[in-house]
């Protein structure tokens, strides 16, 4: 049997999804059984302009994991397209935008000034910014352009599965290994994680909720037998998809709903905000403002992975200032 072709890249990424893929142990050897790996930055010697000789679909399948931050990333993600067969956005950076995705709630000059101005263990007196171009003696030294707005793989180029989570777990990994081996692929749009929400595969014991105000986790130490909802925290349950075999909830934490917005939900916060509204305990006008604050970071809570994704996308869209 011929072998598959396999790519692996990552954009914006924290490199969780790269370990990610080892998760799965000894089983990686079934995977060199079937495959061989022609691209993947992070551990072979492959360079771009490898890529850029191959002919058109000759990766069989590419993993990209990460998120649009970069022009960089944006190239790779078009050439990659064009060279694989299937295109699989791998771990909800890809999927939904995730954790590189809430700095949406800032613009690039913001972002820069923080990381290279104002953080305090900075020393930049001639307060030097990068440049995309720096002249050196030798010539010119370029760098990618840093974008005003994170966007998904699949607002980039078009995606051929979904694997969510922050990062997937072997299970995934291994549904596609062996959907791969049988040949036997779920429908193109798929995406390869549970079909409920995570309330509907959860176990913990549910009453009537009237919440009058919520907790952090670290103020309590929860039941570990109750719904954390029904215990005045926070958990994202409610709109988020299932299939990580309820990690956290196992764990006695709650869900931060990384495996993105559940079935038939486009908008992950919209949802969760409406499932907090409707459990609130508060008539009051008055009392509103203070039950809001109760929770921290409302905004980066409920969209922590999924904001380029939302309905919103970003804080503001407008042009940027330079
Ligand atoms: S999905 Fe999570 S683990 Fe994967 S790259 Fe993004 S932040 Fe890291
Ligand atoms: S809100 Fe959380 S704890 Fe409660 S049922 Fe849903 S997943 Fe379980
Ligand atoms: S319980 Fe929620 S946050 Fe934890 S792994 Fe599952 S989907 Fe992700």
């Amino acid at each position: 049997m011929e072998k598959y072709k396999l790519a692996f890249y990552w954009a914006s990424s924290c490199g969780g999804c790269e370990v990610a893929v080892l998760d799965i142990h000894e089983n990686i050897l079934k995977v060199i059984d079937i495959a061989d790996i022609v691209f993947w930055p992070v551990a072979i010697d492959t360079k771009y302009k490898d890529v850029e000789a191959m002919k058109d679909n000759y990766i069989d399948v590419c993993f990209f994991n990460g998120a649009i931050r970069l022009s960089e990333q944006e190239h790779l993600a078009h050439l990659l397209r064009q060279k694989s067969k299937i295109m699989v956005a791998f771990g909800s950076c890809a999927c939904y935008g995730s954790i590189p995705g809430l700095a949406n709630f800032f613009y690039r000059h913001e972002i820069m000034n923080r990381a290279y101005l104002e953080t305090p263990s900075t020393v930049n007196p001639q307060n030097i910014l990068p440049q995309e171009v720096t002249k050196v003696k030798e010539g010119e030294i370029t760098i990618p352009e840093f974008y005003d707005t994170v966007h998904t793989l699949g607002q980039t180029v078009e995606v051929d599965y979904f694997v969510p989570g922050c990062p997937p777990v072997p299970d995934q990994v291994m549904t596609l290994v062996e959907a791969l081996d049988k040949k036997k692929l779920p429908p193109k749009g798929s995406v390869i994680a549970g079909d409920k929400t995570l309330c509907d595969t959860c176990e913990r014991l549910r009453e009537e909720k009237i919440v009058p105000e919520f907790k952090r986790i670290v103020e309590v130490i929860p039941d570990n037998e109750k719904c954390f909802l029904d215990q005045g925290i926070i958990c994202c349950g409610p709109a988020t998809r299932s299939g990580c075999g309820n990690r956290c909830i196992n764990a006695n934490q709650p869900c931060r709903g990384c495996f993105g917005p559940a079935p038939e939900i486009h908008d992950q916060g919209a949802k969760l905000l409406s499932a907090i509204a409707s459990i609130s305990a508060i008539n009051e006008e008055e009392r509103v403002e203070e039950f809001v604050n109760s929770i921290p970071d409302p905004a980066g809570y409920f969209y922590r992975f999924t904001l380029p994704y939302s309905m919103l996308k970003r804080k503001l869209i407008r042009e940027e200032k330079k």
